[in-house]
């Protein structure tokens, strides 16, 4: 990373252009959700309740990860979810908050989303699960969640939304995106039968083939 991709105002840039991002792609709605990426000891998450369009790179909240911060603006009040995630798991580089259409209305029917489809995989294992109720901005809804993630990167928030977290954000928001296609087809799927689940063997072969999937040769110019 150079110094430049490093600092505090660019990331803080790329911070904000996801959230713009997020919502010009159909997965988060007005002030819903919130984005973070790691940084120094600690994470630059959004502001709470400020609309993205607003936001400057200043408005970005440093946040430790003992929770404490220096900043004028207060963090999003979902902190407490990024910073454990941070906590609990070394390769999370950026976190992606939203409030999605399809993967809410799941949460809401406290539904898992089984290997209905091999992509189930790219949130790290054989299912998307949702995470027991607690109510927003709690350290009830973090500990629910990190039980939902383990061993996975995504997980449903009951009656709340979903979260994701990737190596940076340009994965957390294609993580983001592919976990609501999930949803819709899922959704789908079910309105019209009951959708066959892949067993463990089958998703074993995913997981096998995804090993060198995408990886192609760097361009010769
Ligand atoms: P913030 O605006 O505080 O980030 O809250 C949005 C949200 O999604 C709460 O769960
Ligand atoms: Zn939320």
């Amino acid at each position: 990373m150079t110094s430049e991709s490093s600092s505090r105002e660019f990331l803080a840039q790329q911070v904000i252009d996801t959230c713009r991002a997020m919502n010009a792609q159909g997965i988060n709605q007005g002030t819903a959700g919130n984005v973070s990426v790691r940084f120094d000891d600690g994470f630059l998450i959004t502001p709470s309740g400020m609309a993205y369009d607003c936001l400057q790179p200043a408005d970005i909240v440093l946040v430790g990860l003992d929770g404490a911060t220096n900043d004028r603006l207060k963090p999003s009040s979902e902190w407490r979810m990024h910073c454990d995630i941070y906590r609990r798991h070394d390769d999370a580089g950026a976190v992606l908050h939203t409030h999605s259409i399809f993967a809410t209305a799941l949460s809401c029917l406290r539904r898992d989303i089984p290997a209905f489809h091999y992509m189930i995989a790219v949130a790290g294992g054989n299912d998307i699960r949702c995470a027991d109720y607690a109510l927003f901005g709690t350290q009830a809804l973090s500990d629910n969640m990190l039980e939902a993630l383990e061993d996975r990167r995504a997980c449903l928030l009951g009656t709340h939304g979903m979260i994701c977290f990737h190596d940076n954000l340009e994965r957390a928001l294609w993580l983001g995106v592919e976990v609501e296609t999930l949803a819709k087809q899922y959704w789908h799927a079910c309105q019209a039968g009951d959708p066959v689940i892949l067993n463990d063997t089958e998703m074993q072969q995913v997981t096998d083939q995804f090993t060198d999937y995408g990886k192609q040769p760097p361009r010769k110019d």
